[in-house]
């Protein structure tokens, strides 16, 4: 008997959906199916730099995004301490980065995958991967109703997040990992306008950052090495406050604001999964991840969804053999996320910067083209491996000596 499906996606949020959707797009028969129903929030401060907006953009979903309100963030300013590094991020095509909260966000993309055709099962949770042999062939699942439900097709995606499903199942190889570097938690206020700005605060073992959201709100995310995870959870209101009166400033106009919402906050690992095999392949979370301290998983569920959906197509359409065709996307997430992986563990771990970042920092400041330059390496436009390359970093310090800093 013939598959129903030619692809089953397990988890439809930021890289179940947008797989969905470019498969159906390509004429597909997907079937997306997700424990949660939506709109609904999962724990994530859902800032997209203008990387990922630019997908948003091509996919043609921008304006869905923007016609709610959350507001554009132009600027990014890094408070070090003793001076501010304030740069804009964006290129030409792709300005500026936005904050949507995930209510929004994902019910925006679940409806665009749908829209293009796939089958969206919300509520349905998938219990087990079915197989033949070594290959993966289908899911068995329950909906609402409870009752055991079995679907097959030649491939099963798990877009199904950290603690992936499927990843576990077929026992996906982990690769490059980490432990959790550093915990965060995070809080919407009113009353805190940011005026299209991004502000970080980095103040050795403690750092935290503000920008804005949906319905006049503004995002604040805070944390500290992943050591003191346990001891501060107790209290965490308190370390949290206590690292914004660090920087006196901002925490005075953060306490003329209002907190709405309450604290939510984690540590996670840092890994790359082998992200395919027979009959199964991973994106987003599920296939790599590492500390939102960069704030990079949309971006790069994203980039997965549309290298994915591209490496399916060859193999299901054009012959590509599967080895091939999954092993370039592969080999093209690892080679976009290497440099930036490493720059986001190196940062989470909070340690004080080596004095020659010190001086390197202080040749940034004041030099509009080199904090652009910084502002880009942490929204993904600029290549931290170009970025930081001693030739560089060289002219950084050869223009900070000519201006006399
Ligand atoms: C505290 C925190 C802050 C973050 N901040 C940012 C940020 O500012 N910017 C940024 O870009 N990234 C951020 N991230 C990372 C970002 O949230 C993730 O990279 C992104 O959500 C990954 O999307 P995904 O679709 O792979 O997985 P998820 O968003 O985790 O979605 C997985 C889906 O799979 C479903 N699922 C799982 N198992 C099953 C099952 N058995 N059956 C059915 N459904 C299932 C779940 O219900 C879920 O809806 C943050 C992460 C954390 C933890």
């Amino acid at each position: 008997m013939g598959n129903t499906f030619d692809v089953i996606v397990v988890g439809a949020r930021c890289a179940g959906s947008p797989l969905s959707m470019l498969l159906a797009r390509k004429g597909y028969r997907v079937l997306a199916v997700d424990r949660a129903a939506f709109p609904s929030d999962t724990m994530s401060t859902h800032l997209i730099h203008p990387p990922g907006v630019a997908r948003l953009k091509t996919w043609g979903l921008l304006e869905q995004v923007t016609a709610t309100g959350c507001p554009p963030v132009g600027t990014y300013a890094f408070d070090v301490g003793p001076f501010t590094i304030e740069g804009a991020p964006g290129t030409p095509d792709s300005p500026v980065a936005y904050g949507p909260r995930r209510t929004v966000l994902d019910k925006l993309l679940v409806d665009a995958a749908a829209v293009a055709g796939a089958e969206v099962r919300e509520r349905f949770v998938v219990d087990e991967i079915v197989r033949e042999g070594d290959r993966v062939t289908g899911i068995r699942g329950h909906d609402r109703a409870g009752g055991s439900v079995t679907e097959s097709a030649p491939l099963v995606v798990g877009a199904d997040g950290l603690h992936s499903l499927v990843a576990k199942a077929v026992g996906a190889a982990q690769y490059n990992e980490r432990p959790p570097l550093q915990a965060s938690y995070y809080a919407y206020w009113s009353g805190l306008p940011m005026n299209g700005r991004f502000e970080a605060y980095d103040r050795g073992t403690r750092a935290f950052a503000a920008w804005p959201t949906n319905d006049d709100l503004t995002l604040i995310v805070g944390g500290w090495p992943a050591a003191e995870f346990d001891e501060n959870k107790r209290n965490v209101e308190r370390h949290f406050m206590a690292a914004l009166d660090l920087a006196p400033a901002f925490a005075e106009r953060v306490g003329a604001a209002r907190r709405e919402e309450r604290f939510v906050g984690t540590a996670v690992p840092n890994y790359f999964r082998r992200p395919f095999g027979p009959g199964w392949a991973l994106v987003g979370d599920a296939g790599y991840n590492k500390d939102f301290i960069t704030a990079q998983g949309i971006s790069d569920a994203f980039r997965d969804a549309d290298l994915c959906a591209t490496a399916i197509d060859e193999t299901l359409s054009k012959g590509r053999p599967v080895e091939d065709a999954m092993g370039a996307y592969q080999a093209a997430r690892d080679q976009h996320a290497f440099p930036m992986y490493e720059f986001t563990c190196q940062f989470a771990r909070m340690a004080p910067p080596p004095p020659e970042t010190q001086q390197l920092l202080a040749a940034v400041h004041g030099n509009q083209d080199a904090m652009d330059g910084f502002a880009g390496v942490f929204a993904g436009t600029t290549s931290p491996g170009e970025f930081f390359a001693p030739e560089h970093v060289g002219r950084i310090f050869a223009a900070a000596r000519g201006s006399g800093v």
